[in-house]
């Protein structure tokens, strides 16, 4: 059933449901368009709407070929609306889970068009903050590209912000999607571009794995991760390739490439990678995990999650790996030092030490000397919390969709 929104614009048909609302096939007075109808409680929060329309100008001004256009945003009575170019496709989290892991030529391509995205947004002074599958849409009507890659375009800038009200994120609540949120972040420094950068990055390595480098289990214990662990080589990656992937990982903002150079460098790798098939990558051993560190929260018999995001608040349903901010919450401090919820392992790849090998038992050593580095990462972390919650939105120092950024 049609509906109006505002005087410009009718939504016919819903095209998919997202965290933050639902996304309708519209029309509009150039043709078609895709009308995002945030959710009905995010509509009817009067402060929100209130940045949402000191944000119009910063969300409207960004356009690029790998850019979801945002060409109007539309408040009307109880809708509140993002009017966006139609993309005719799907979003690279439903063809990760089509295909689980794409060729390299094809992540490869579609990383780089992000990177491109990213590189004319950081030049404009905007950070994304939520780089995910789910935020990436690919046009099945553009050219097929290397390794039979659709253009990719980046979604979702601005919406993080908007909906990033002082009032939710109260004390407790933070910003982002745990498995792809930069190290510093979770110890509590601003997100400038460098952590775009990781996001995308922990992308390309989970197309190419199927599973993201520090995800899996406990949120707290994917936070605690990003700031203490390295990630796992895969086998077979080329190594210039897997080179770029550990550059861009680094926990250091400032040593991750920037942008433009991140997209120039996956693309002077392409003709390599053309025909490469998808990597031989061993999935995630959860009976590893449950022998390394049982965790009393899930009961015997149910599978435990490895894999995508997952949600912040502890005992809730994994339902969605689209879950965003607006779930997030930050662990309490049995949680972050593995605690009564018990924790996970970051995934393993072959090679990687199996349950009772001489590796596995040093990885078990280590591990216990980052429970003792948890308790930084908490007072980190805990930071973090307050400084959403001291935090009015556009008055704090960088972060988000149009603060200055340093690319
Ligand atoms: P949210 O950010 O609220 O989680 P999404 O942006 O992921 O929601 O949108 C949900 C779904 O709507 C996407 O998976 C995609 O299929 C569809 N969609 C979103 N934006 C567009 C667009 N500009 N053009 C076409 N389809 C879109």
């Amino acid at each position: 059933m049609a509906r109006k929104i505002g005087s410009r614009y009718t939504a016919n048909q819903i095209l998919g449901r997202g965290s933050a609302g639902t996304v309708w096939l519209g029309e509009g007075p150039e043709g078609p368009v895709a009308v995002k109808l945030l959710r009905e409680d995010l509509a009817s929060d009067q402060e929100l709407v209130g940045r949402f329309v000191q944000e119009r100008t910063a969300l409207l001004g960004l356009e690029h070929p790998h850019i979801v256009t945002v060409r109007d945003l539309v408040v009307d009575g109880n809708d509140l609306a993002l009017v966006m170019d139609l993309v005719r496709g799907t979003d690279l989290r439903t063809r990760l889970e089509r295909e689980r892991r794409l060729a390299p030529a094809a992540a490869v391509a579609i990383v780089a068009d992000v990177a491109d995205a990213l590189a004319a947004a950081h030049a404009a002074g905007v950070v994304h903050r939520d780089v995910k599958p789910e935020n990436v849409l690919l046009d099945m009507q553009g050219p097929l590209g290397p390794g039979g890659a659709h253009p990719a375009l980046l979604t979702d800038f601005g919406v993080a912000k908007l909906i990033d009200s002082p009032k939710r994120n109260r004390a407790t609540k933070i910003i982002g999607t745990p498995d792809y949120l930069a190290p510093e972040i979770v110890e509590g420094l601003p997100p400038r571009a460098a952590v775009d950068i990781y996001a995308l990055a922990t992308v390309l390595y989970e197309l190419l794995a199927g599973f993201t480098p520090f995800g899996g289990g406990h949120p707290g214990a994917v936070l605690r991760r990003h700031v203490t662990e390295t990630v796992v080589p895969l086998p077979g990656i080329p190594d210039e390739l897997w080179q770029l992937i550990v550059q861009c990982l680094a926990k250091a903002p400032a040593s991750r490439l920037r942008a433009s150079e991140l997209a120039a460098r996956l693309r002077e790798q392409l003709p390599t990678l053309t025909g490469m098939p998808p990597l031989d990558v061993d999935e995630p051993d959860p009976s590893e995990e449950a022998a390394e560190e049982p965790a009393p929260s899930v009961p015997q018999g149910e599978p435990v999650r490895r894999r995508g995001a997952v949600s912040l608040v502890p005992g809730a349903k994994p339902d969605s790996n689209r879950d965003t901010h607006t779930s997030m919450r930050v662990p309490a401090p049995d949680e972050l030092a593995g605690g009564a919820h018990g924790t996970a392992r970051a995934p393993r790849a072959t090679g990687a030490p199996r349950p009772g090998s001489a590796r596995h038992k040093a990885a078990v050593r280590r591990r216990r000397v980052t429970l003792g580095v948890a308790g930084v990462v908490l007072a980190a972390v805990v930071g973090v919390g307050a400084w959403f919650a001291s935090s009015d939105g556009d008055d704090h120092p960088a972060p988000a969709t149009h603060s200055t950024s340093t690319p």
